[in-house]
């Protein structure tokens, strides 16, 4: 029997698990796929928003502002890289000033530190690729960048060295409503026991929630899509900027990532499939489209990969959060589309309070709210590099050219608390394999480092769980 059951390892569910940590309880995390950060947390801008874009009084207003006040600190805590930017939404049409305005205004009453409107001309001594057709700018020296990827293995690999459990390749099937709480049955046909669920599951969180609550939640996939140009680009701009958004979001971006690649998108359609992650010839149309109203001369040879994301939007149109109201001990984390990556520190943190303040848990003695990471060895100076080859000569054979990973970094991948097991795995945790030949050259050197270290037979070997599998045989057995 758990005290509570987290479903789904994205950023949401892992900021739950890491903050309910802190407590003497019994805490399982359950994820279909064979990893964490497997759904929108691994597709998404990016952006620690400031906080001018939600309504204020809303969930997310609340939450954004919370979450980007703690990133910094979280960054440093978590050994993740973080840089605060800044951001520009920009007016190019005399006649929209007005909106601009009361999206100033929205930022002022949500509590948004040094937001100011600033002239077009203003904005290109900052910018000088920013279109010559602004005509004033909405400044936010507080938006930042993150790695959502980092973010989302760091606070799942803190709660796991804190105690929590993770089981992946499991699927929740059904939740069912019993006299000492819940029963959870898996599609391989397992049954848990938990007292309390936490329902973090993304674009399936309304699933799960209309399986005990007589109160529907609908939530329509919403879908982005993006190009990312290769590192050589990511100086183009220097801000996260952004053309005036609409009712359905946010708008097309262009920003400099925090690992320095150049990313335009994402757009915005809604889809039924929930599992519609695909790229579209319309999609990237819009995507270079859109990209080219707020950025100039934005360098499109350059594109190394596209993708996509879907956004959890509920019909009501903020974060669902909260122990639903018919179903005592079923914590609802639904809804989170933009910006529940910057709110998501915040959000774990709600959770962890929503449950203590019912249940007021023993806290623990040992618990410890920080990590180190995996070793950067291309940020390091020659000294450095050369300290760490000679403690362990991994660290001196580069294994991905683009990104200069090295042997080093994707061994400890292989042995973090939450194991790499995939080229997908790998990837998110060490860059191995994003850089410009996106895998081209380094995937058979990695699989074999996945072979030995991780012990997973070739055949087995995938680039991101069951069904991707990278080889089929040995070429010569067909001849044979
Ligand atoms: C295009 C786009 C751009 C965005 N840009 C930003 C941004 O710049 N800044 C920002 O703050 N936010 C941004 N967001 C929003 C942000 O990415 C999401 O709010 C956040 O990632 C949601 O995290 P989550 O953990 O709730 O969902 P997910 O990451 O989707 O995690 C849910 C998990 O549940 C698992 N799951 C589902 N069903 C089951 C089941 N039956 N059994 C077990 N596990 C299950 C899934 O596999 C998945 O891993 C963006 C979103 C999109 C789509």
């Amino acid at each position: 029997m758990y005290d509570i059951v987290v479903i789904g390892a994205g950023v949401t569910g892992s900021a739950s698990a890491r903050a309910l940590s802190r407590y003497n309880l019994k805490v399982l995390v359950l994820e279909k796929e064979e990893d964490v950060c497997s759904g929108t947390s691994k597709a998404n801008s990016g952006i620690v928003h400031a906080g001018y874009d939600a309504v204020p009084g809303t969930l997310k207003a609340k939450l954004n502002m919370e979450g980007s006040r703690m990133m910094e600190q979280l960054s440093k805590d978590l050994d993740i890289p973080y840089r605060r930017n800044g951001s520009m939404v920009v007016c190019t049409d005399s006649a929209r000033m007005d909106a601009l305005k009361r999206l100033y205004d929205r930022g002022v009453e949500n509590g948004v530190e040094g937001l100011k409107i600033i002239s077009g001309d203003e904005a290109r001594k900052m910018e000088k690729h920013l279109t010559k057709d602004a005509v004033a700018v909405l400044y936010a020296p507080t938006a930042a960048v993150v790695c959502p990827f980092e973010l989302n293995i760091a606070m799942a690999e803190n709660a796991c060295e804190n105690g929590v459990e993770f089981r992946f390749d499991t699927e929740v099937e059904k939740i069912e409503k019993t006299p000492s709480g819940f029963c959870i049955e898996t599609k391989d046909g397992d049954s848990i026991d938990t007292a309390w669920v936490v329902n973090a599951a993304g674009v399936y969180a309304d699933r799960f929630h209309n399986m005990v609550s007589a109160k529907k939640l609908h939530i329509v996939p919403r879908r982005g899509e993006y190009c990312l140009l290769d590192s050589e680009c990511g100086g183009h701009v220097s801000h996260t900027i952004f053309p005036q958004p609409t009712e359905m979001g946010k708008g097309i971006l262009v920003t400099r990532t925090v690992h320095g690649n150049l990313m335009l998108g994402p757009t915005a359609d809604e889809i039924e499939d929930k599992e519609g992650t695909c790229t579209t010839a319309e999609g990237l149309d819009k995507v270079l489209q859109g990209a080219g109203k707020t950025v100039e001369d934005i360098p499109y040879r350059k594109i190394i990969t596209s993708f996509a994301g879907l956004r959890a939007h509920e019909e009501g149109g903020d974060f669902v959060i909260g122990e639903a109201r018919d179903v005592p001990g079923f914590i609802d984390v639904a809804g989170i589309e933009s910006p529940g990556l910057t709110a998501s520190p915040a959000i774990g943190e709600m959770v962890a309070r929503i449950y203590g303040n019912r249940m007021h848990p023993e806290k623990k003695t040992q618990w410890k709210g920080t990590r180190k990471g995996i070793p950067r060895v291309r940020e390091m100076d020659m000294e450095e590099r050369n300290a760490l080859v000679r403690q362990n000569p991994a660290y001196g054979r580069i294994v991905c050219r683009c990104e200069q990973v090295t042997e080093g970094e994707i061994l400890d991948a292989v042995h973090r608390p939450i194991p790499a097991r995939s080229l997908d795995g790998i990837k998110r945790r060490t860059r191995a394999g994003m850089g410009r030949c996106q895998s081209g050259f380094c995937s058979p050197m990695v699989m074999d480092l996945l072979n030995k270290e991780a012990g997973i037979p070739f055949e087995e070997l995938t680039k991101s769980g069951k069904g991707a599998e990278l080889v089929v045989g040995e070429t010569k057995e067909e001849r044979a």
